[in-house]
């Protein structure tokens, strides 16, 4: 049976279960059960930074020149920006028909608000003072700096040397893909050990008041996926739609699970370059860039939920509040990191934009995992989008090579 098939099984077996056993078994399912779920994403999680830094530096180095790269990184970028908005406004267009929250009562009190960092000191904190801390650290943005620089430098040393280094980093991120290939091999028994504790404790006790919200976000990205992902790897990357998140379902299922794309990095790499004909050239600059600041499914949930925040204080938003919303919602997006929960502290950041009130942080908290789950599966499927686009439009894609 195929990998896809079997972890898709070990998700449903673990809600049937999940819902089946309840709340009066956590302790024996957190004992006994979590820890496999959390060695599998650990597993996962080693082969990060390996992974990325081996791979880039081969994608580098094999563009050639820095034009290349500068003209691919605004591609990616742009279409990551332009994808995103259009995530917040399908959010808050299926809010606006469902309108999730009206007759809610509120209870509870706000997380705390972290303070956003400036956007100049994001560009300080891209760059590493020392990789090795960075990488240590699981940082992926200096990692690819860091590759970028390693990578040109490897083009200017050039000749005998510099193909021995290629090789070298070559071979280095063929044996990541055969590690991870490995370890995918265990995901049916990881998903289940991560998913059923998060379905045991959350049964529909804690979801069915809050549904409406849950709905909207499953909806808006169903949209999302279909209108924006299926017409961009139709049109681009001349495949169907079924082949597009067929070869994406791996990656999807475990952002689903795992809450974190940047824990889903290696396997949507791997998952690209086989399954969906993107060149590793492209596949290692693309993928780890787009996990670490394209997040459509974060931002789709920002507009959900202020939407809903707005409407359980019976909020009017004015246009102006919208556009605020989907400005810092964009921009809030990018600066989410690709772990569980991230999102929730940045919609923090995006309520105070629009002046809406914190305390609804609270009742989206509640449910906050479950909207993870939806969200990083959208985030992770659009980096694979994008990553087919730029591969066709560099003649880096098999549908351009055949
Ligand atoms: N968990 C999400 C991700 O890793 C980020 C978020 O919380 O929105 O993509």
């Amino acid at each position: 049976m195929n990998l896809s098939v079997r972890i898709f099984i070990a998700l449903i077996l673990a809600v049937v279960v999940g819902l089946a056993v309840g709340e009066e078994y956590i302790g024996f399912i957190n004992w006994w059960i979590a820890p496999i779920g959390t060695i599998f994403i650990n597993l996962i999680k080693m082969m990060i930074v390996p992974v990325v830094f081996s791979s880039l530096i081969v994608g580098v180095t094999s563009l050639g020149d820095t034009k290349t790269l500068g003209r691919i990184s605004a591609k990616a970028v742009g279409i990551y920006l332009s994808t995103t908005a259009i995530a917040i406004v399908i959010g808050f267009a299926v809010a606006g028909v469902i309108h999730p929250g009206v007759g809610l009562a509120l209870s509870g009190t706000a997380p705390e608000v972290k303070e956003a960092p400036s956007i100049m000191q994001v560009f300080v904190n891209m760059i590493p003072t020392n990789p090795v801390a960075s990488m240590a650290k699981g940082d992926i943005l200096p990692v690819i700096i860091f590759a970028l620089f390693i990578g040109v430098s490897i083009t200017q040393v050039g000749g005998e040397r510099g193909t021995k280094l290629i090789g070298f980093f070559d071979a280095c991120a063929e044996v990541c893909y055969k590690a991870i290939g490995t370890i995918m091999s265990f995901a049916p028994y990881g998903v289940f050990a991560l998913l059923l504790p998060v379905v045991a404790k959350n049964g529909p006790k804690v979801l069915l008041p809050l549904l409406s919200v849950i709905v909207c976000a499953f909806i808006g990205s169903v949209i999302h996926a279909v209108l924006v992902y299926s017409t961009m790897a139709s049109v681009f990357g001349k495949m169907t739609p079924v082949k597009f998140f067929r070869g994406m379902s791996e990656a999807m299922m475990l952002a689903f699970t795992t809450c974190s794309s940047s824990g889903t990095l290696p396997v949507n790499m791997k998952n690209c370059e086989e399954k969906l004909g993107v060149s590793r050239k492209i596949s290692s600059f693309v993928l780890p860039l787009g996990a670490t600041i394209n997040m459509d499914g974060t931002a789709l949930y920002m507009g959900v939920c202020s939407l809903f925040i707005a409407n359980v204080f019976g909020i009017d938003l004015t246009f102006q509040q919208m556009a605020m919303i989907v400005l810092t919602g964009t921009l809030a997006s990018i600066g989410t990191a690709g772990v569980p929960g991230a999102g929730l502290i940045m919609l923090a950041m995006v309520l105070q934009a629009a002046q809406l009130p914190f305390e609804g942080l609270a009742l989206v908290a509640g449910i906050d995992r479950i909207l993870d789950m939806i969200r990083t599966c959208l985030n992770v499927t659009g980096d694979g989008a994008v990553a087919v686009v730029v591969a066709a439009s560099e003649g880096e894609h098999s549908s351009s090579k055949n």
